[in-house]
């Protein structure tokens, strides 16, 4: 989804949402997956909850990244720290999209 793609080069999380019923589209597309309306971009609460998490050593790819609930959706984030615990509140801190073109999401705990 092009218009998701452009608000996250600019740092800014928005999330598409069923004009009809509200349902969030994750991942992101223009048509709801409830009840096929259209969808528009939110700005949504982005606090969510560590479900579980890991360190990656493969090489670019190196660092801490974690399935984060946010807002009734789920998404992998990267974590700049390795104080985790599953179960603890998370906020995202950055988002953009990187050299590679892939969007990344990068958290951290709310109490750090
Ligand atoms: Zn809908």
């Amino acid at each position: 989804m092009q218009e998701f793609i452009e608000h996250l080069k600019k740092g800014e999380f928005r999330m598409p949402t069923c004009t009809s019923c509200g349902g969030k589209a994750w991942p992101p597309s223009h048509r709801c997956p409830y009840c096929l309306s259209k969808t528009s971009l939110k700005k949504i609460g982005t606090t969510g909850i560590l479900l579980e998490f890991t360190s990656s050593h493969i090489k670019g790819k190196e660092g801490i990244f974690g399935l984060v609930e946010m807002s009734g959706i789920k998404l992998v984030g990267s974590f700049g720290t390795g104080h985790l615990k599953e179960g603890m509140k998370v906020r995202m801190k950055e988002c953009g999209v990187g050299s590679d073109g892939t969007a990344f999401y990068y958290f951290m705990p709310t109490k750090a």
